[in-house]
């Protein structure tokens, strides 16, 4: 976070890029739309919807198995966006990158797979307490059919996590480590690295829940040397009902099938089944072709865009947000770790933050209200919910001079 904004501005023109997300140029309740729900789901750039469009008007048919040349072609389209996938997580290998539906299938997958092979009675898995539910009930699932427990990873006062407590309770038990890369509701990013090296340390691997950081940051998972990734191509300007796992290849190929059908096989008999190589035995039944091609799309997309001063744009709106809201009474914010990306989690005071939703909404700012599906977090800081502001690169100065004008205004009711 830095307070200088003009020249981030400069460098990065959210303005001009606004104009290929056509959805964003209309009216909401007679006001023009203030789109502040980004961590729930980005918009999408006319070059995603367009190929999409263009994937069922051209060339839709089902892939792997046609021997006609519309088959060949959604084919090439599904592995290329799979290759795309590969090249932005930096997977050492394209067999690495499974697609699902998206973060929460990702985790469940791994969860009914890898966790619960190998978890017996009196085991541990860490989990962030600042977690998705998605990231949260999947294990308790695993864990339950087990006879083992759901750790959670303290947090503290400013929405880290505690690493101290974390060092304490990683220990001979500990099969897994869950953490979100970038928090949802406060929108912290941990220090990964770290807590990856500590787990790894102890001999635990370590599960990420990237839904949150795909959209903010560039993610090489060689690097962050995690053993699972989970995200969804919804938040990274992609289109819904289509996510990723990427799986360390030791582990992947250690762990049995999840869902059974057609694709994850390699011969079927009522005697046995052999399952498929690699990325396929975990991709029973047709694919969300369009959704994987409007992904790849959006990765391209990416690909042109500048990160570094994206994120610097995206951090002068967060420095701009808080300038702001101090001039704002009754104004109070949740979650002020010193990394985090561009969400601002607050209360106002008098305003139950689903009112205070309702009434921005009226003044056509759309911003979520509500536990965000981290009620263990909300129960931390004893609050039922807040109100979250997230930006997103295509937000503008402009937008949150709005959202806090609306605010004043919403005080005005209170
Ligand atoms: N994890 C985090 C941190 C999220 O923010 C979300 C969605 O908001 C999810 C998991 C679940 O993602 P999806 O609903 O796309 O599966």
């Amino acid at each position: 976070m830095t307070p200088a904004r003009a020249p981030a501005v400069a460098a990065f023109d959210a303005g001009r890029l606004r104009a290929q997300f056509p959805i964003l140029a209309q009216q909401v309740n007679g006001k023009p739309l203030v789109y502040l729900d980004n961590a729930a789901t980005t918009q999408k750039p006319v070059a995603v919807i367009e190929a999409i469009a263009s994937y069922y008007r051209e060339i839709n048919s089902n892939v792997h198995r046609g021997a006609h040349a519309l088959s060949d072609r959604a084919t090439s389209a599904f592995e290329g966006a799979r290759d795309a996938v590969c090249r932005f997580i930096n997977s050492p290998s394209r067999e690495q990158v499974i697609w699902t539906r998206g973060t929460t299938e990702s985790i469940n997958l791994v969860a009914a797979t890898f966790a619960r092979s190998r978890l017996r009675a009196g085991d541990e898995i860490l989990v962030s307490g600042l977690a998705h539910h998605s990231n949260i009930v999947p294990w308790q699932l695993a864990a339950e059919a087990a006879g083992a427990k759901v750790v959670s990873i303290p947090v503290t006062d400013d929405a880290r996590l505690d690493l101290e407590a974390f060092a304490r309770l990683l220990g001979e038990r500990t099969r897994l480590v869950a953490l979100e890369h970038v928090s949802n509701a406060m929108g912290t990013v941990h220090p990964v690295e770290r807590i990856i090296a500590m787990a790894h340390a102890a001999g635990v691997p370590v599960l990420l829940d990237g839904a949150q950081a795909v959209g903010h940051m560039p993610v090489d998972v060689q690097a962050l040397d995690c053993d699972f990734y989970a995200f969804s191509g919804h938040k990274m300007f992609g289109p819904t009902g289509i996510g990723v796992l990427y799986g360390k290849r030791e582990w992947l190929e250690s762990m049995p099938p999840w869902q059974g059908g057609g694709e994850m096989i390699e011969t079927v008999s009522f005697e046995g089944t052999r399952y498929a190589a690699l990325p396929y035995r975990f991709e029973a039944g047709t694919p969300h072709i369009a959704g994987a091609v409007g992904l790849g799309a959006a990765i391209e997309w990416l690909a042109g865009i500048d990160r570094a001063a994206a994120t610097a744009h995206e951090d002068a709106l967060l420095a701009h947000a808080l300038e702001l809201a101090r001039e704002l009474p009754g104004f109070r914010l949740v979650g002020s770790a010193p990394h985090k990306v561009a969400v601002l989690s607050f209360l106002l005071e008098g305003g139950h933050p689903q009112d205070v939703g309702t009434l921005l909404d009226q003044q056509g700012v759309a911003v979520r209200t509500g536990h965000h599906c981290a009620q263990p977090l909300m129960a931390r800081f004893g609050v039922p919910g807040t109100i979250r502001a997230s930006f997103s690169l295509y937000n503008t100065h402009a937008e949150v001079e709005g959202l806090f004008a609306a605010l004043h205004k919403v005080r005005s009711f209170l």
